[in-house]
């Protein structure tokens, strides 16, 4: 059973580690999902919540430098806050899909992203896969060397995830997507965003 204490990074496979951040809650289970992935360079996928010991946690996993993007798979406010403080400490730089919603807030995005685009660390690389469903400008990553979806919202694991209308033929789409990668023995192929 993965460690889901919050502030403890739990290595999910040689690539990627998680932490789980201090909000649960109904949406979220124990809290939302941050993932780390690779080693010489890092990229964090959804930072969660602006809390000041959730973002060490993040920044002390790794050498600070090494932290070279925040990967935000969609900017609902249980995803995205820390990001600027991780900014800030690090340097990272923060990337998400297209213009978010205003609702969602003041996000320091520097990079937009767009489907099929693919960050690439020293160790991997991360493609972007536009998922609207969940929200306008979700985003799932594929981590290609080992076959491991981060389903951000769009896939929680163990239950169905909010979709908005008019969206239900993509998010078929990312679910087998999802299924075809679990299949694959690499540990954790299919990690969302909380749960
Ligand atoms: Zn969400």
């Amino acid at each position: 059973m993965p460690d889901l204490t919050p502030g403890v990074a739990s290595a999910l496979s040689p690539l990627v580690r998680r932490i789980v951040a201090p909000n649960p809650s109904i949406f979220t289970g124990p809290g939302t999902n941050t993932y780390l992935v690779g080693i010489d360079e890092v990229a964090v996928i959804d930072p969660g919540p602006d809390d000041a010991k959730h973002a060490e946690a993040i920044v002390g996993a790794s050498m600070r430098e090494r932290v070279r993007w925040v990967l935000l798979t969609h900017t609902h406010p249980d995803h995205w806050p820390a990001a600027a403080r991780i900014k800030k400490l690090t340097g990272a730089e923060v990337a998400a899909f297209g213009r978010p919603p205003k609702a969602d807030g003041d996000i320091p995005i520097d990079r937009v992203l767009r489907d099929g685009d693919v960050i690439e660390g020293t160790e991997f690389g991360l493609k972007a896969i536009h998922t609207p469903g969940h929200a306008p400008n979700h985003l799932c990553f594929f981590l290609e060397e080992e076959r491991v979806l981060f389903t951000g919202d769009q896939v929680l694991q163990g239950t169905t995830t909010v979709v908005i209308p008019g969206a239900r033929r993509r998010h078929e789409g990312v679910l087998r997507l999802a299924r075809e990668a679990a299949q694959d023995p690499a540990p954790g192929a299919h990690l969302p965003g909380a749960r």
